[in-house]
């Protein structure tokens, strides 16, 4: 019950170490060692506050090429609130992994300066679905090669109205790739977009 004893490397470990984080949460526990064991599918009934952030933050962190410039990893989350708040905590998760960019997108700020971040060569992108899917169809971001999407708070962005934003997204992304869908609740909608978008994800709940 310790966050070596779930497959955490060093640079991670350390990291955890200075947040002052001892035991893992029940969510981190029962889904950091299936993401980082296969590249699987997986739906994660969580509320917020129970650690899943790291949940989902540590596993990416630990598997993307931070040498490789490329985007490997999307969040897609409903608020520009949380967005920040996502990108904040990954930041302090990966800060002792040299050249990760993790990259905050969102509405209501300026386009320009997040394309440029994003240029500079973003290996994981935290994004609400509009600004998103509004900086992909002016190519300014390219989603082709990721290997990892995350969907977080899920029934909250399908309460936003954000099903086709995240459909028309999704679509820009390759077939082969993991998708990790995290949401409080599973209404019908979500379990929807869990059959359509995802192939015989695990399930954790807590
Ligand atoms: P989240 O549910 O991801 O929004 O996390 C809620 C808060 O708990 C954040 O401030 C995290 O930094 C913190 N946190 C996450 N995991 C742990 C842990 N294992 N031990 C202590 N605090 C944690």
């Amino acid at each position: 019950n310790s966050f070596e004893a779930l497959g955490l490397n060093e640079a991670l470990l350390q990291a955890v170490s200075d947040l002052g984080f001892e035991t893992p949460s029940e969510v981190q526990q029962k889904t950091i060692p299936i993401l980082l064991e296969d590249d699987t599918d997986l739906v994660a009934l969580a509320q917020t506050g129970t650690g899943k952030t790291a949940a989902f933050g540590f596993p990416l962190i630990q598997k993307i090429e931070s040498e490789s410039r490329t985007t490997q990893g999307v969040i897609l989350s409903p608020t520009r609130e949380l967005c920040l708040q996502i990108t904040n905590e990954m930041q302090l998760y990966s800060k002792y992994v040299k050249g990760l960019n993790i990259v905050a997108i969102y509405g209501g700020a300026s386009i320009t300066e997040q394309a440029k971040q994003i240029k500079r060569g973003a290996q994981i992108i935290v994004a609400t679905p509009g600004r998103m899917k509004d900086m992909i169809g002016r190519g300014l971001i390219d989603l082709s090669k990721i290997e990892y999407c995350i969907l977080d708070e899920a029934d909250e962005m399908l309460n936003m109205g954000f099903y086709e934003d995240i459909k028309d997204i999704l679509s820009t992304t390759p077939e082969e790739k993991s998708t990790w869908l995290f949401s409080a609740t599973m209404p019908k909608e979500v379990a929807v977009i869990a059959k359509k978008f995802m192939h015989q994800p695990k399930e954790v709940t807590v």
